[in-house]
């Protein structure tokens, strides 16, 4: 059985580098028809939060990756790793080290003054020295030759030389257990069957790896996933980007769109740049991630957002649209409430082939139920002294059409302007600010036809 997982620290909320790599875990163990499990890794106490832990929560649910176990938390589990710690010391895997900080800042010192890697030297080791007042850490017994290796499923096979690795203390000596000590527990317990995570934990691994070694388990297999960073090439940060999920859902963005663009960052299947969740499950594969970091691009986001947009049920955006009303407290959802003629959904469904993001569609939609307040520079710009004559004049002509359809308005807007000797924008821009209070709109014809005419004649008579 194919299990994977899915492992935030809660320091802070789910950034758009952590839902890669859960997308990662979730679309393997769902391509493979395995289980996907979250765990929170909340053992360091300072730094993790209720609130984090809470934002991790809502963004998985928003993003739709549902997982089949937990959310697990590591600080309810330490009876567990310290049941393991007894176990290793007792059967000679690990043991305990008196050394002082001064002991570790001397040797370091001594080493480096000989050209040497800084290391433990493994002293608590070889003499069991006991010291009656202090409390020990417990250090891993690294085994002292050979190496660790693995193939790894992006990045290829990596050796690394037995001696390059320290003693790694497991427990602190008030015996509470280290990071990577509770993750390779927790991956043995879990029966992870693939550990897909961000290269930052490469280093990791061989430690990791050893310790699932002492243990006797069946070691999982590895997939380091490449950094996205920004367009410049540095890292994305709090302070200048937008990195947390839930800013692209405030941004406008679908949840399908950000994992599709999030997706396709460092992976693809030809050149399919737009497809679903579905798709992705069925062709997603560890062999086509590419080993490089990948670079943030916001305009392309909102393009594959678009492609979404408009291929999205008008029932669920009527919902998202709502939504975005409710929050910025816009009083428009009682007009479109006491509008018989305006159906909200198709409404959606003429503004959102034209939008790239929720916030515009709703904006959009907006002024088609409610005009905006029109600007000085508006009026300024577009009010020129045949306007008034001439939108009355319009107006007119239009509540007589005999039929109501794009056809026949925009062959009457044609003729109007010839008759006129005017030019399209020298109507449009006027109709546009008396029909919707503004001129960013879209081709006027449509506009004119989807207001109906008795609500067209309505605001060209107000
Ligand atoms: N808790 C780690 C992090 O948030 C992930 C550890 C892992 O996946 O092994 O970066």
């Amino acid at each position: 059985m194919i299990r994977t997982r899915f492992a935030p620290s809660p320091t802070g909320f789910l950034h758009i580098g952590g839902a890669r790599t859960g997308l990662f875990s979730w679309a393997y163990a769902r391509h493979n028809s395995g289980q996907f499990i979250l765990r929170i890794e909340d053992t360091d106490i300072e730094r993790s939060t209720k609130e984090s832990v809470d934002s991790i929560i809502d963004a998985m649910d928003w993003l739709g990756l549902n997982y089949d176990e937990g959310p697990y938390f590591q600080t309810k589990r330490m009876e567990r790793y310290k049941e393991v710690i007894a176990t290793m010391v007792a059967k000679d895997l690990a043991y305990p080290c008196y050394c002082s900080k001064e002991d570790l800042d001397t040797m370091r010192e001594e080493q480096m003054a000989k050209g040497q890697k800084p290391k433990y030297d493994k002293r608590c080791l070889h003499n069991k020295v006991v010291k009656p007042n202090v409390t020990p850490v417990i250090r891993f017994k690294n085994p002292e030759s050979g190496s660790v290796v693995w193939d790894d499923l992006v990045k290829g096979r990596i050796e690394i030389n037995n001696t390059e690795l320290d003693d790694l203390i497991i427990a602190r000596s008030d015996g509470t257990p280290t990071y990577n000590f509770c993750v390779v527990v927790d991956d043995l317990d879990m029966q992870i069957s693939h550990v897909i995570r961000g290269d930052d934990h490469v280093n990791n691994t061989p430690r990791q790896i050893n310790i699932l070694s002492a243990l006797g388990a069946t070691i999982p297999l590895y997939a380091h996933t490449p950094m996205i960073l920004r367009e410049d090439g540095h890292k994305m940060s709090k302070r200048t980007d937008a990195v947390s999920v839930m800013q692209y859902r405030d941004m406008g963005i679908l949840p399908e769109a950000l994992l599709n663009y999030l997706a396709r960052l460092c992976w693809g299947h030809g050149d399919d740049e737009v497809f679903s969740l579905e798709q992705f499950i069925n062709w997603f594969s560890l062999d086509n991630i590419s080993g490089s970091p990948a670079r943030f691009d916001i305009k392309k986001l909102l393009w594959v957002n678009a492609q979404h947009i408009k291929n999205y049920p008008n029932a669920k955006l009527v919902d998202l649209v709502i939504d975005v009303w409710t929050r910025n407290n816009d009083t428009v959802l009682k007009d479109v409430e006491n509008n018989q003629y305006l159906k909200l959904a198709d409404v959606i469904d003429f503004i959102k082939p034209r939008v790239d993001n929720i916030n515009t569609l709703a904006y959009q939609c907006s002024y088609i139920y409610k005009p905006l307040i029109v600007t000085n520079e508006d009026i300024e710009n577009h009010q020129t002294p045949r306007v008034h004559e001439l939108l009355s004049k319009f107006g007119t002509g239009l509540s007589q059409l005999p039929e109501w359809s794009l056809e026949a308005i925009k062959a009457y807007i044609k003729e109007f302007c010839a008759i006129e000797s005017i030019k399209m924008p020298e109507l449009g821009m006027p109709l546009r600010l008396k029909l919707c209070g503004t001129t960013q709109t879209p081709s006027f014809d449509n506009i004119v036809y989807l207001l109906g005419q008795a609500e067209v004649t309505k605001r060209l008579n107000s």
